[in-house]
């Protein structure tokens, strides 16, 4: 073996080795200015989902053909997880908290690659969830069900609130997801001292105000941010870069109330058309920054990176 080969297969079992230390998703994060705020999109990872999810009871030879065109086929698909941080002023504020430790090896990422980025978790000052479920609201707590950031203040949709906690939280779930709702009441358990209840058009912070975005769950909201033609950080309102933009009236099963969710998503695109504004997605392919434009009757999402 030559001195040049043995150096190179070194270099390489080293950056092996170093790649399979790295998070499951370490892309560095992403930034943009929109008027008075610094936007960061940094990864939780990934879900992996079956890709009958995405689509009940869509025609399946039209869903076949936008998942192969999304790059998605055999049983399974990756859903990326986008975490949006906000500076504004003094306030750094996260959109979500990912899903910690205890939903899925792929993702819980965030925490990791927020360290990888220096930003220090220890300086989020509010966190805003879009909604309950898992892979946006049980980062909240670490393994010791202990706050990952005790200081910041946190602001839940007090209709979600009502929603998780109260006694119709089972309904719209399939029996075996009965772990969302305990999943949601430990980790609403342990913000409920420094929690916030808001509602849609509440100002959080000067520009930054909660859009009623009901349907994926029952208290689901987006957040949008004034500047430009504005920036919509819309959550699970759309979940998919084909199948929610080309056929929004397809129902995910991950839908609390799907006539409801399917008429969100059609009025939020309308919204997003109309202003030209920026749209941030939870789900779509990282970063999941992007315009929307029309499609004959449907719409297409173009991404901005
Ligand atoms: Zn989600």
């Amino acid at each position: 073996m030559t001195q040049f080969t043995r150096r190179t297969l070194l270099a390489a079992t080293a950056a092996a080795v170093a790649a399979r230390a790295l998070p499951a998703f370490a892309a560095a994060p992403h930034s943009f200015k929109h008027g008075a705020f610094d936007v960061t999109v940094v990864s939780d990872g990934h879900l992996v989902l079956p890709i009958s999810f995405l689509a009940n009871g869509a025609p399946p030879d039209e869903r076949a053909a936008l998942l192969k065109a999304a790059g998605q086929t055999g049983d399974q698909y990756q859903s990326p997880t986008n975490i949006t941080l906000i500076r504004s002023g003094s306030d750094l504020i996260l959109v979500d908290m990912g899903s910690g430790d205890r939903f899925m090896p792929t993702a819980g990422k965030l925490w990791d690659n927020l360290k990888a980025a220096g930003i220090d978790k220890g300086t989020i000052t509010k966190v805003i969830f879009t909604h309950g479920h898992p892979d946006h609201l049980w980062g909240a707590v670490d393994e010791l069900d202990d706050l990952v950031t005790p200081d910041a203040t946190f602001y839940v949709s007090a209709q979600e609130w009502d929603f998780w906690n109260g006694d119709d939280a089972m309904r719209g779930l399939p029996a075996e997801r009965a772990g969302f709702v305990t999943g949601a009441r430990r980790n609403y358990a342990a913000i409920k001292d420094k929690v916030k209840m808001m509602k849609p058009g509440d100002d959080i912070v000067s520009g930054l105000s909660i859009v009623d975005t009901p349907g994926h769950t029952q208290g689901h909201v987006s957040l949008a941010l004034a500047g430009g033609d504005g920036l919509i950080v819309g959550g699970d309102t759309l979940t998919h870069q084909l199948i929610s933009f080309e056929h929004p009236e397809w129902r995910p099963a991950a839908d609390h109330v799907p006539e409801q969710a399917a008429q969100t998503r059609r009025k939020l695109l309308d919204r997003l058309v109309a202003d030209k504004s920026k749209l941030i997605g939870f789900h779509l392919p990282y970063p999941g920054v992007g315009t929307v434009e029309r499609k004959g009757n449907a719409y297409r999402f173009v991404p901005a990176a």
